[in-house]
């Protein structure tokens, strides 16, 4: 009698633990495909001014992989409304690398930077793997600061399309080594590893600091410099290890590159909205979302108050092929469906803000967005 029972124990369970296992599973998809809601933060409204002088400063935003569904799916988490909420100047840009329908951030970053379309992977080069000039180095030429804040290594593609010009983003070493002679003036993110534990044996954290660096490794030690370059290494973590890291060192890049008062350009990357869409996970991607748009609400704060500040926000391309399902302003509360995990082909949105917005509006290609850095400069290049 016992043995029967037991056997009828044993199948019950499993049966249950396989539907528990699917049940688990299920439970695992929609908890990564719904961000439950959570707290708001205030957004404030941003005064808009009319002015049509040229701007003196430049900040360009890049939320990589942040399509129009992943700005709304943190507009719906956070209530309703974002930072970016506060843009009027609104364009489209196409994101096709120069071969192929889908870009990498290598491809999509350096045609931001410099104007040109080029294949996945390339970092500053053109299809002939020709070093191409960026806008960072346009404008240092006309002495204006330049700096890049990301939360992914600094070695990494998009800020790596704006300082270094090499035929592979896996080249991180010598990426690092074009960070060290670029004459940048300040750079915070990850990465420590590729300037300090390298193949070729060579230390460059030294060299920093004989070309006038301060090399800090917490956010206390960048928030303590009081002027020259910086060179910041942080932890690299996700966004809910993070705390306000990003928009405290954007805070911080904007205190100390503003101290040039011929100008200054400053690229700022929502790194990880990107790593949401590859994960198929709503939580990181709101959770990622809404912390790049803190970052703006920090830099639309600064640009009010300075009058004389561009703000650009955009993307190098879309990732997930997020759409959104559902979703709850009163809670916060959003679910959303991925294509799958890679990157997606269609256009990104443009917002802009300050001297020269209008010129952002419209339908163009992503090698446009530099040209328009170029003109509202009043730049011949
Ligand atoms: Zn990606």
């Amino acid at each position: 009698m016992k043995r029967p029972l037991i056997l009828i124990i044993v199948v019950l369970l499993s049966v249950n633990h396989g539907l528990l296992g699917q049940t688990n599973t299920a439970d695992s998809i929609k908890s990564k495909n719904t961000y439950p809601g959570g707290t708001f933060y205030k957004v404030e409204s941003i005064r808009h001014f009319r002015n049509c002088r040229k701007p003196r400063n430049i900040v360009l935003m890049i939320g990589d992989g942040m399509g129009v569904a992943q700005v709304f799916a943190g507009m719906t988490a956070n209530g309703g409304h974002l930072y970016i909420d506060n843009f009027d100047r609104i364009g489209f840009s196409k994101t096709q690398p120069s071969k192929g329908y889908i870009t990498d951030s290598a491809a999509g970053g350096t045609a931001i930077a410099t104007g040109e379309k080029t294949y996945d992977g390339a970092v500053g080069v053109d299809t002939l793997k020709k070093p191409l000039e960026n806008i960072l180095e346009i404008v240092r030429k006309r002495g204006f600061s330049t700096g890049v804040v990301v939360t992914t290594e600094v070695t990494d593609a998009t800020p790596a399309s704006f300082v270094a010009h090499v035929p592979s983003r896996y080249q991180s070493e010598e990426i690092a080594q074009a960070f060290v002679d670029s004459g940048i003036d300040l750079f915070i993110g990850a990465g420590r590893e590729n300037f300090e534990n390298r193949n070729d044996g060579k230390n460059l954290i030294p060299e920093l600091a004989a070309k006038g660096y301060k090399v800090c490794s917490s956010v206390d030690e960048i928030n303590a410099v009081k002027s020259g370059k910086t060179g910041g290494f942080l932890e690299n973590l996700p966004y809910d290890k993070r705390g306000d890291q990003l928009a405290v060192t954007t805070g911080a890049a904007l205190r100390l590159l503003s101290r040039n008062g011929q100008g200054f350009f400053l690229m700022v990357e929502g790194s990880k909205i990107d790593s949401g869409g590859h994960a198929t996970d709503m939580n990181q991607e709101v959770g990622e979302m809404l912390d790049f748009d803190r970052a703006v609400g920090k830099v639309l704060e600064f640009a009010a108050k300075d009058r004389r500040t561009l703000v650009v926000v955009t993307a190098d391309h879309e990732t997930g092929g997020l759409s959104l399902t559902g979703g709850d302003m009163s809670t916060g509360k959003v679910t959303g469906n991925f294509a799958w995990g890679n990157h997606t082909g269609i256009m990104v949105p443009v917002f802009a803000y300050g001297p020269g917005a209008d010129a952002f509006m419209g339908i163009y290609e992503n090698t446009g967005i530099f040209r328009r850095f170029l003109k509202v400069l009043k730049i011949r290049n």
